[in-house]
């Protein structure tokens, strides 16, 4: 099932200089970096979140995003077959024979009239972006492709997440494709779930996957805290979008947006909001894309969180709270923090997604 780049196909190269991308802290501040194959989920001298960074003088990106299109002609290449690695030239961290590929990113952007309808807009100005259709289910593959492929860059033996549903069966799916060649180096795919909180079909598509689970008492975030200290510890790729990787695979998302659109850049992009993994990779996508001139302007994104999981909202339309160039009120997160969510260290996830509200 699992597709390597690399495999006899005779395909061309779209391999960059390695000095071409590094890990970056996400706070310009701070802006520390770090080398493409060292496992960090935070940065080593502040503790904020990491980005991946290119120096697009190195890298070779196409002119126009229309040639991206001439890679449906060679479907039968891995790389040009995925609906992330289609767009490699954009998140080119990797060699072609590191690439971890199950098909992921097959998805389809269609117009909806009843949505549109529903919010009192012309018929055909509404789109959804089907990320279901992936291969696991869930819009995860897209970042998880590329964490294996980054996991494998890494001689990784064993993966990890804390998760209640989507990111495991995802990575269940991809640990499970590392089995296949000869010679081809497995990883073990570990889940850590807290006590009665995993969607029962998406644990046993893990465990159909073979993955080992451990239940931890407590909740999501004691989970998350234990396999971040865990993973830190035993040396366990962790594969939870505190994984700066994970983002380079879901910019592609709005990439294939783009594509649905002809290219056109929308007014919005609406999308829920929960750990914000998806806000923040969106925005990286436009604004890189704005910077290599691909594009002419960046839409705005509209990042719609739930009643109970309201963070951001709060932060933003309450506190007013905005990224403010690289410099958020930090004590205004702060004293947020320790009076809503003492457990789940929101400040150390805040400042990826706020730039999504850099305009
Ligand atoms: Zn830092």
């Amino acid at each position: 099932m699992g597709g390597r780049a690399g495999g006899g196909y005779n395909e061309p190269s779209m391999n960059a200089p390695a000095e071409a991308c590094f890990q970056r802290c996400i706070d310009p501040a701070c802006g520390a970096s770090y080398g493409l194959t060292e496992v960090l989920t935070a940065c080593r001298a502040c503790g904020a979140l990491l980005d991946i960074a290119y120096d697009w003088n190195r890298q070779s990106v196409p002119q126009k995003l229309t040639a991206f299109e001439r890679k449906y002609a060679t479907r039968r290449y891995p790389l040009h077959f995925s609906g992330v690695w289609r767009f490699k030239e954009l998140l080119n961290f990797a060699p072609d024979d590191m690439v971890l590929s199950i098909g992921e990113g097959q998805t389809l952007l269609r117009p909806e009239a009843e949505v549109a309808k529903y919010a009192g807009l012309p018929q055909t100005s509404v789109y959804l972006q089907y990320e279901g259709l992936n291969p696991s289910g869930s819009f995860k593959d897209n970042g998880m492709t590329a964490a294996f492929t980054h996991a494998r860059m890494t001689g990784a033996r064993r993966a990890a997440c804390a998760s209640t549903g989507n990111t495991s069966s995802s990575l269940a799916a991809f640990a499970a494709a590392t089995r296949g060649g000869p010679g081809e180096k497995r990883i073990e795919a570990l889940i850590f779930v807290g006590s009665g909180r995993i969607a029962l079909g998406k644990l046993a598509q893990g465990l159909d996957y073979g993955a080992r689970t451990l239940q931890i008492m407590g909740d999501f975030d004691d989970a998350m805290r234990q396999v971040r200290a865990v993973s830190t510890r035993l040396g366990i790729y962790l594969v939870n979008s505190v994984n700066p990787f994970r983002l380079e695979g879901q910019k592609t998302i709005m990439f294939r947006v783009l594509e649905g659109l002809n290219w056109e850049v929308p007014d919005w992009i609406v999308v829920p909001g929960g750990n914000l993994g998806n806000s923040s990779a969106f925005a990286k996508a436009f604004y890189e894309l704005k910077a290599l001139s691909l594009i002419d302007r960046i839409p705005r994104l509209a990042v719609v969180n739930a009643a109970g999981a309201d963070t951001f909202h709060r932060l933003v339309n309450e506190h007013g709270v905005s990224w403010n160039g690289g410099k958020p009120d930090t004590a205004k997160i702060d004293a947020f923090t320790r009076r809503w969510t003492p457990r789940t260290g929101t400040r150390t996830r805040w400042p990826a997604p706020s730039r999504s509200t850099a305009r």
